[in-house]
């Protein structure tokens, strides 16, 4: 009787990384919530201004209609605040240039909205000292 107990040790370990879509993430090409868009957004704040409320140094965001400076979410939630206060929905991110409306809940694609793509350009020169790469994609589309 042989009884032959081999401890083969498979255990495998799925940690579930589920990858963070980092960027990319899916973005409406629509929003109703631009007519409050400031005019001069030309005259957008550099990417490393502070926060107007606390002075957090990095990462904040550009409200789109009075050109405000505020902090996020993980942050103090000024720019959250100044929504609820203004009803100012659209903002641009300094982290990674993406751009939220509070009113969609959902971010924007600032290379398809028309009114979104001349500040997105200009936070990206302002970020990267050159202007975004056209993607292929993002090739008008006329429906
Ligand atoms: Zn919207
Ligand atoms: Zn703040
Ligand atoms: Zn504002």
């Amino acid at each position: 009787m042989a009884s032959s107990s081999c401890p083969t040790d498979e255990e495998e370990k799925d940690f579930g990384l589920s990858k963070a879509t980092f960027g990319r993430v899916e973005a409406r090409t629509s929003c109703d919530h631009l007519g409050s868009l400031s005019p001069d957004l030309i005259k957008n704040p550099p990417p490393h201004s502070p926060c107007n409320s606390c002075y957090y140094p990095t990462e904040n965001w550009l409200c789109l209609s009075c050109n405000q400076v505020l902090c996020g979410r993980y942050v103090n939630k000024h720019m959250l605040h100044h929504f609820e206060d203004t009803n100012h929905s659209v903002v641009l991110s300094f982290n990674d240039l993406s751009v939220w409306c509070f009113s969609c809940d959902a971010y924007l694609d600032a290379q398809l909205i028309p009114q979104l793509r001349p500040v997105h350009q200009l936070a990206y020169i302002l970020k990267f000292g050159e202007p975004p790469p056209l993607l292929p994609n993002h090739l008008p589309s006329a429906n």
